[in-house]
Formats: structure tokens, sequence, C-alpha cells
């Protein structure tokens, strides 16, 4: 079990930045609406979680780590998946690789439990307001190998930070604050961004000001298209706004960051009429979906999908994109 865990876990985890991916979908799947992520040395010595959501009883908390256990789906319809997690996959992995702790209070009842290789300790009472914090010490000293493949300090965290963008964008109106703690104590704020307000539109356009900047959000069209079953929204920003890198290329589907090629093909289809080769769109765009219509289960990071028909997925955002570029005047 041990070294299965051991094994899994190279495909779950990869970096600093996976680990806070998981931990940080499952503080979304426990509905937080306040989530606050530590890291210290790049997420290498520490990573901690802290949610307000619903937390997880006592008596589940050594479930919660065993493999396969989630308390998400009950197996019959694998595609039909509404919540990050499904695989129960994320918590026995990371305590494969690392020292895991997690505390949570259910009810009136705070709990903490703590496994380090796979190694499980005994339950033990703790004391928490709410929610849950998890936290993950020195990844990968059970798994020296991965070590190696570790990028300094300052590359792990901008891939924490990356993360920690693209799930606040997905989720507006939850709160995100990210601080390196490397140094010890409360540590220093490197990103923060307050819940959102109105609705759908208004929340991710303010939540996009903060992450991309007013440059971004006063450059915005508003996208909203439809084709087949699949509906686009989201931001495009105007061709004059493009960049001469493709870093502010977004694409979530049915709320979850994807990068795939097909997609941002796509996009930049849609801006081929004005803009020359060496310049990228800037956009953040969701594609909305009924869960058999796409496969979100191709990779355990989960950020690879398969659109049952991708003609139609092309089609919508690049038709969804050169309406609303024809609409402003392009
Ligand atoms: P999955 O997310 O695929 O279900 P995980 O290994 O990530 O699997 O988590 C296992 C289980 O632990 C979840 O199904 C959930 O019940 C519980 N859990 C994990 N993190 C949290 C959290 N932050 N708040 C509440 N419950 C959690
Ligand atoms: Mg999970």
């Amino acid at each position: 079990e041990a070294a299965i865990n051991r094994i899994a876990a190279g495909e779950v985890v990869e970096r600093p930045a996976s680990a806070v991916k998981e931990l940080v979908e499952n503080a979304l799947d426990a509905g937080a609406t306040r989530i606050e992520v530590a890291v210290a040395d790049g997420g290498k010595t520490l990573i901690r979680v802290t949610d307000d959501g619903h937390g997880i009883p006592a008596d589940e908390l050594p479930l919660a780590l065993s493999r396969h256990a989630t308390s998400k789906i009950d197996g019959t319809d694998l595609l039909n998946i509404h919540s990050f997690g499904f695989r129960g996959e994320a918590l026995p992995s990371l305590g494969a690789v690392g020292r895991l702790t997690i505390t949570s209070r259910s009810g009136n009842e705070a709990a903490t439990i703590a496994v380090s290789g796979s190694r499980i300790d005994p339950v033990k009472p703790a004391a928490l307001n709410r929610g849950t914090v998890v936290e993950l010490r020195d990844i990968f000293f059970a798994t020296p190998a991965r070590l190696k493949f570790m990028r300094s300090d300052r590359a792990e965290s901008q891939a924490v930070g990356d993360v920690i963008k693209r799930l606040a964008m997905a989720e507006p109106y939850v709160g995100f604050t990210l601080r390196d703690v490397s140094g010890g104590g409360e540590g220093r704020v490197t990103f923060r961004a307050d819940p959102e307000t109105g609705d759908l539109f208004d929340a991710l356009h303010g939540r996009l000001g903060r992450i991309l900047g007013a440059e971004f959000a006063e450059n915005a069209l508003r996208i909203g298209a439809d084709r087949n079953g699949l509906s686009l929204s989201g931001y495009a920003a105007l061709p004059t706004y493009s960049r001469g890198s493709s870093v502010a290329q977004y694409l979530f589907v049915n709320g979850r960051p994807v990068r795939d090629k097909m997609l941002l093909g796509a996009l930049r289809a849609a801006y081929s009429d004005y803009l020359s080769r060496d310049r990228h769109p800037a956009a953040v765009l969701f594609i909305e979906c009924d869960p058999h219509l796409v496969d979100v289960n191709v990779h355990p990071a989960k950020s690879e999908v398969r659109f049952r028909e991708p003609g139609i997925a092309r089609g919508l955002i690049v038709s969804g994109l050169r309406h609303a570029l024809a609409e402003a005047g392009h």
C-alpha cells in the first residue's frame, strides 16, 4: 500500500503547485468562502491551506487518507462530476510524499490526524474554530528522486501563485490569500483577492482586474455565445491589448482550469485577422456543457480535457470571439 501510494503520488503530485491545487480544490469542494494558502521555500518545506468549509468529522479523518475513498461520488456515474475532486487520491498521495497533518472541525468537534510516508497516526482531539487546515511539510522527503526535479524556490513559488490565480478566476465569490512564510511567523502576503459581489460577469470582471490588472479589465470585451449544448462566457481583450507572450490566456471547462492545445488554437484562430504571429490575444474563457460531452478524466492532474465533438468547442470559441470583436468595431 505504501509503495502504491508513492507511485500514484508521482502522477498526482509533480511539484508543490500540484499539491496546492489539490488542497485548494478540496477547500472549494467543501464550500469554503475564504481560503488562505501559506508556503515556505516555494512550498518545498511547507504548504498550509486553511479554509472555512464544512470540515471533516473526526471519525472520517482516517478514511480521507485512504486510497480511493472520496465522499464526492458514489461511483455510478464517473462522467457526471460536479466537484473538483472525485478520485480520492490527493490526500493519500500527499501523505505518501510528505509529512501531512489534517486538522478539521465538523459540528462542535475538532480533531487532527497526521501521516508521514503513509504511516498514519491515530486521530487526536484538537482546537479549531471552523473549517479545515491541511499542512504538508517537506514534500518529497520520502521520494528523494523527486526532490531533484524541483526548480528554484522562486520558480516553484511562481507556479503556486499561478495555480491560485487560476482557481481564483474560476471562483470569484471566494476570497483567496497567498502568504510567503519562508522567514517564519505571519510572513508576507503575495496575493490577495477578496470575495467579489454582483452577478457572475461583474464578479469575474472585478476578479480579473485584481489578477490581470486594470488595463486588461478596461480592454476586455464581454463574451457570451452558445452552440449545440455548449456555452461560452468570459472576457477577451481588444486586439490592441495583445501581448508579446501568451501568459494572459486562461481557459476553464465546467469550472476547471484546463490547458488544452485545441482550445488555445481556437483562441489564436479567432484573432488571426487582427494579430501578427508574434502577438498573443489575452482572454479568460469559460466553456460550460453537459458533463457527458467532455472527459476531464484524461489525466490525474485533470488539466487536459477531451471533447466528444472538438469541432463544436473550437467553432464556439472562434465564432463567439469574432462576433464580439466585430461588435466592438473590429
Ligand atoms: P477527492 O477530493 O477526490 O474526494 P481527496 O483525497 O482530495 O479526494 O480528499 C479525500 C476526502 O477528504 C474528500 O472526499 C473529502 O471528503 C475530504 N476532504 C479533503 N479535504 C477537505 C477539506 N478541506 N474540507 C472538507 N473535507 C475535505
Ligand atoms: Mg481532492
